[in-house]
């Protein structure tokens, strides 16, 4: 029986070891953290529980077929509930908006903003849904080879689609042609943050992402995001994985150009027969592999977050369960963050209350506040080649956090810092240290190309044979549904080039 092992418990990682296990392979996965998920990880304190990653699901068929792979009913593990709104937008000029998977609803919305863009909603969604058909079948849900000659010639066939996929404007020039209300385009640029990228950079072709949202709809896990780190974490045990936490990986021993093993920061080498790093592809890259070729340091990260977990003892009615809270100069913002590397002085705001739809999550009349704020990756290379950061988080995370809960109060949450009884700062060198992310980034490599999509590191390495990658920071991206993917291309993959278990 052939040996994996897999670097990383995250979803990536997880998805890959269930599927290869029920293909018959020995796997195990070595996980440096003391518990599965990755970024999808959990705070539990005083009666307040916070999800400290993903908050918002997409695309939940993904997740139903990944179970009923492997011979299992989605529904027997986990329960997923319907978020509608999906979220509630705060604009600066005090207005709002429900966005809502049920379009007629979100039209109506719309209206009371500005009439006139109902049809370009309707356009914008059409448009978005031939980029996704001419793309997930054909990009998506297959494997994408490096960009090297013979990886050119074998993902020739995907010329056709390449061609629809709005990929020579970038998304905000899009959505100023749909859109005339500067608060309508802010609310669908936005999209382009869900793979930390600027909407003034990146492609149109993100116009898939809201098209996503609202024709699958946005989704909660029943008792909190983790349960689903929880459920793969039962399944791969279930068919037999190995699930190593606590030890975390130095080094991929390769040996005439086939990876051999790993050799964990102490102990021994563990051999495999097939090594697949879930942990972040540049990261594994210049990290963990000895001689690579890749660019790290002209590759550029997506954005990081600047996390707030605050256990409060108030109830916000008027904030749903996902909310927006918009910035008045949306694009000096991503200006700040890619071109200065600085964190905004006027960001916008995310706030995610998980107690209004789940009470086992807050105290009685208390609410569990998940704030997220875009934030730059930490550095970029010094004049000299070395790395340099650019800002000191471990200084500045006391006087950014003041700054949030001072916009935070004038924005409608009123004297919310005397409420505050429990509270935690996540800052993009936490994402780093804790997940071994590249330069913190949350999602790899940033769109902000046209052709960024295809040059994410490919989920079979082009140096060194039975290596392979699965995870948001490779093919085909980050965030949940799409890392989910991963390990099914990858799976796959193996069992057609490898064969036999
Ligand atoms: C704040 C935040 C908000 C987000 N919001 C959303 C959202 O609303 N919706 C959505 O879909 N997505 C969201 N995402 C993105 C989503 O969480 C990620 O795309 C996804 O969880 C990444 O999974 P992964 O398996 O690729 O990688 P990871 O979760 O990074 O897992 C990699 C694992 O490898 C381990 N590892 C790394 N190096 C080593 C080593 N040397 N040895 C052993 N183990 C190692 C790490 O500890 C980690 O457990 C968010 C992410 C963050 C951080």
């Amino acid at each position: 029986m052939k040996n994996v092992v897999i670097i990383g418990a995250g979803l990536g990682g997880l998805a890959t070891a269930i599927r290869l296990a029920h293909y018959g392979y020995r796997v195990t996965i070595v996980e440096k953290n003391e518990r599965v998920g990755g970024k999808m990880n959990i705070v539990r304190h005083n009666g307040y529980t916070f999800d400290t990653g993903p908050s918002l699901l997409t695309m939940p068929f993904i997740i139903r077929e990944l179970f009923a792979s492997v011979g299992e009913a989605m529904e027997d593990h986990i329960t997923l509930v319907p978020v509608d709104p999906i979220c509630r937008y705060w604009f600066s000029d005090g207005a709002t908006l429900d966005a809502s998977g049920n379009l007629k609803n979100t039209e109506e919305e719309i209206a009371r903003l500005s009439a006139a863009d109902v049809e370009g909603f309707r356009k914008f969604i059409a448009h978005g849904e031939r980029i996704y058909n001419a793309s997930a079948e054909s990009f998506l849900f297959q494997p994408f080879g490096s960009l090297d000659i013979k990886g050119i010639l074998g993902n020739l066939k995907l010329l056709p689609a390449v061609t629809k996929l709005d990929a020579f404007r970038t998304l905000n020039d899009a959505v100023e042609t749909f859109f005339a209300d500067p608060r309508l385009q802010q609310l669908f640029n936005r999209f382009a943050t869900y793979n930390g990228s600027s909407p003034y950079l990146a492609p149109a072709t993100l116009a898939i992402i809201p098209y996503i949202e609202f024709a699958f709809g946005g989704w909660y896990v029943e008792g909190g995001m983790y349960k689903l780190a929880e459920a793969l974490e039962g399944l791969a045990t279930k068919k037999g994985v190995r699930i190593q936490t606590g030890v975390e990986v130095k080094k991929i021993v390769v040996e005439r150009k086939k990876a051999k093993g790993i050799l964990p920061q102490s102990g021994e080498l563990i051999p495999a027969d097939i090594v697949i790093s879930n942990a972040d592809a540049l990261y594994t890259h210049k990290e963990l592999l000895t001689g690579s070729r890749w660019k790290f340091d002209s590759t550029e990260p997506s954005l990081s977050g600047f996390v707030m977990l605050l256990g409060v003892k108030k109830s916000f009615t008027r904030l749903k369960h996902h909310n927006v809270f918009f910035s008045a100069d949306y694009k000096d913002e991503f200006d700040v963050m890619f071109n200065d590397l600085k964190p905004s002085p006027n960001p916008t705001i995310y706030v995610c209350q998980t107690s209004q739809s789940d009470s086992s999550h807050a105290p009685v009349g208390c609410s569990n506040l998940f704030v997220l704020v875009n934030a730059p990756s930490l550095r970029c290379p010094g004049t000299d080649g070395s790395p340099e950061y650019l800002s000191d988080w471990e200084k500045e995370k006391h006087e950014y956090r003041n700054l949030i809960i001072r916009k935070l109060s004038t924005l409608g949450l009123g004297d919310i810092e005397k409420h505050i009884e429990y509270e935690e700062i996540i800052t993009p060198l936490d994402f780093e240290r804790r997940y071994n992310a590249f330069r913190g980034s949350i999602y790899g490599t940033s769109s902000n190309s046209r052709m960024a999509a295809f040059l994410r590191p490919p989920n079979k390495s082009a140096e060194v044979e039975n290596l392979y990658f699965a995870g948001g920071s490779s093919h085909p991206g980050g965030g949940i549904p799409l890392v989910l993917l991963s390990g099914k291309i990858v799976a796959d993959m193996i069992q057609q080039q490898v064969g036999q278990p």
